[in-house]
């Protein structure tokens, strides 16, 4: 007697039948490789429903087609994504930190396109440096003699380390020893690099005696580190940038400061908490400065060290900066960015991730008002506009709110389906939970980005309450 399942199994459709299935439905130019793996995919998967005793018949021809083409349609989809951020974490390290600026975004246009003179001198027709396209704007901006980008921040840290230290002893505060997302600790780079860790001071306080104390022969660094996502508060102390310049000074030991953020921009003056500039860290007189490209300052991935000259060469000169070298969209986009920054008021208009950071509540909810009235009339009273808090993120001002506006969802359909409906749409929807409310934080959704934020709502919400209402 033979078990059902094997009578199932039996039907399950050869690979040549399956192609005659798709003759003709197929998109044209889809590649046969991926029409072959969509296939085998989808049997593959009946096969193992079938073992496991969940399916008790054939699959028809329709059936298979619909669920190799919808196979097929996943795998030629693009993986990266545009999403609509309304989570309402302005630099969301999981949606692609900062949002380039339109100028930017055309440097990258060109920059991808055509041929450019990314090592090419056009004035003496020599070879060029691709640094030299960045370099004085960098230093005009900071105040520093001179500048190099890497990969990422993480990678400033690494190869200034590497190039300083020199295998010799590095002095940070235990207060500042920190993990920043993922696998980033500073030991841990530290080990890396074949820099000794010599901590010093406890947890929530270290003074400068500690750090004088831990100085001998064998020192080559003092290294401050921003904290970044973490405070320690109550009876704390850290020593100043002045006292560790002073103390580098006195014993004649070089002095940096890991930024991490690094912004350019005094935000106390936009109601955000008050951060030194990276500009008043290189005044203060430490020698090498590290900072992240897609951070607060709302430009590309990278990491910029800035600081002295003769510095900055040494780390020029290291090898591994061949490792970590910047690609030419890197470039392209930072030039940009960092050309908006001689007049910051135009900066704060142009560079997203700023507007966000200091735009007011009002003019967020003018945006919750406009994307509410392009809702349909019968959505719209399953939506309020509420005053919430939004979050600068990657690991910036931790425990900063900024007062903002966001849509409450009040209608009948669950937070679960609304989070994994939503995301599911042609642009997914990217909201937060609060207050057991499905949120839309306006924030993060550009002025441009809501006419089909409204629409793919509409499209949502509009087939969803008609299967919950029934
Ligand atoms: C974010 C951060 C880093 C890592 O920067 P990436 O650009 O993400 O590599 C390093 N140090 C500090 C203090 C940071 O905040």
């Amino acid at each position: 007697m033979t078990h059902p399942s094997e009578n199932l199994l039996r039907a399950l459709p050869k690979i040549d039948e399956c192609l005659l299935l798709l003759e003709g439905h197929t998109p044209p130019g889809a590649p046969r490789q991926l029409i072959l793996k969509a296939i085998r995919t989808a049997i593959e998967q009946e096969r193992r429903v079938i073992l496991s005793g969940g399916s008790s018949s054939a699959v028809s021809s329709e059936e298979w087609q619909e669920r190799f083409l919808s196979r097929l349609a996943e795998m030629t989809a693009p993986r990266l994504r545009r999403v609509f951020n309304a989570s309402g974490v302005v630099i969301h390290t999981n949606l692609g930190r900062s949002v380039l600026s339109s100028a930017a975004c055309n440097m990258l246009h060109l920059a991808g396109g055509y041929y450019s003179n990314l090592e090419f001198d056009l004035h003496t027709g020599q070879r060029g440096s691709r640094y030299d396209l960045v370099e004085d704007i960098l230093c005009d901006l900071t105040g520093a003699e001179s500048a190099i980008i890497v990969n990422n921040n993480a990678a400033a840290v690494l190869i200034a380390l590497d190039t300083l230290a020199g295998g010799r002893e590095v002095i940070v505060s235990r207060g500042q020893l920190v993990e920043i997302g993922g696998s980033f600790r500073i030991p841990d780079i530290m080990a890396r690099s074949g820099a000794r860790l010599v901590e010093v001071g406890a947890t929530n306080r270290t003074h400068l005696f500690d750090y004088e104390d831990a100085v001998t022969p064998e020192t080559s660094l003092l290294l401050r580190v921003h904290t970044s996502n973490f405070r320690v508060i109550g009876f704390t102390s850290e020593v100043s940038v002045e006292e560790m310049v002073s103390l580098g000074a006195k014993h004649d030991v070089l002095t940096m400061e890991d930024l991490g953020s690094g912004s350019l921009v005094d935000f106390s003056r936009y109601g955000l908490p008050r951060e030194p500039t990276v500009q008043e860290i290189v005044k203060a007189g430490v020698d090498v400065v590290t900072f992240s490209g897609d951070k607060l300052l709302g430009g590309p991935q990278a990491g910029i060290i800035v600081g002295r000259r003769k510095i900055i060469d040494r780390i020029k000169k290291n090898p591994l900066n061949r490792a970590l070298r910047i690609d030419k969209f890197t470039l392209a986009a930072l030039e940009s960015v960092l050309r908006e920054y001689y007049d910051i008021e135009q900066a704060l208009q142009k560079i997203p991730t700023l507007r966000m950071l200091t735009q007011s509540p009002q003019q967020v909810e003018e945006r919750c008002v406009r994307l509410l009235s392009l809702l349909d009339t019968a959505l719209q009273r399953d939506f309020s506009i509420k005053s919430v808090f939004s979050r600068v993120g990657g690991g910036a001002m931790p425990e900063h709110s900024i007062d903002s506006r966001a849509l409450y969802y009040n209608g009948e359909v669950t937070i679960q389906s609304l989070e994994t409906g939503l995301r599911k749409m042609a642009v997914p929807i990217i909201g937060r939970v609060e207050n057991g409310h499905f949120v839309l934080d306006m924030r993060t959704v550009q002025e441009r980005e809501i006419p089909e934020l409204a629409q793919e709502l509409n499209q949502f919400l509009s087939s969803t309450d008609g299967e919950i209402r029934g």
